[in-house]
């Protein structure tokens, strides 16, 4: 394997992963160190990302590891408009804004609005639907902000 990590950073995703109860396999590295770099991710955009130093990496296999990271807590497993699954490195509330143009998410912290929705649903019943977690995600393009 070429060696594409600075070594402290290896050693923190290494505590990182075990602290979560996991083996620190190289794949489990990489994959995390992607986590970290791009935030919220789809299996399709690790295998492409690892697709130089990992060719045989299968889909299946960063589809296991993602999973073992959100069992473990260290992501958090969310859906696209599209409905694409994809893992969020960021675990605590937050609102995404996603970008319809460029198919990107931003985080954006506002837990007053995410607040707002849950208590508006507490006692709320819908018809044949149990709600179990509430996410807020706004749809929109990123545009120039002034200086
Ligand atoms: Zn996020």
């Amino acid at each position: 394997m070429r060696q594409i990590f600075n070594d402290n950073i290896v050693q923190d995703i290494k505590e990182k992963i075990q602290s979560a109860g996991l083996k620190a396999t190289p794949q489990r590295i990489a994959i995390y160190d992607i986590m970290l770099n791009m935030g919220h991710v789809s299996a399709d955009m690790v295998i492409e990302r690892l697709r130089q130093s990992y060719p045989s990496l299968t889909r299946a296999t960063v589809y296991n590891v993602l999973e073992s990271f959100e069992k473990s807590g260290l992501i958090v497993k969310r859906y696209s408009p599209s409905n694409k699954m994809f893992f969020d490195i960021n675990t605590y509330d937050h609102v995404h804004l996603y970008d319809k143009q460029e198919s990107t998410y931003r985080d954006y912290s506002d837990i007053s609005l995410i607040e707002l929705v849950r208590d508006y649903l507490k006692d709320k019943h819908i018809p044949g639907f149990d709600v179990e977690k509430v996410e807020v995600q706004l749809i929109g393009r990123s545009v120039a902000v002034a200086e």
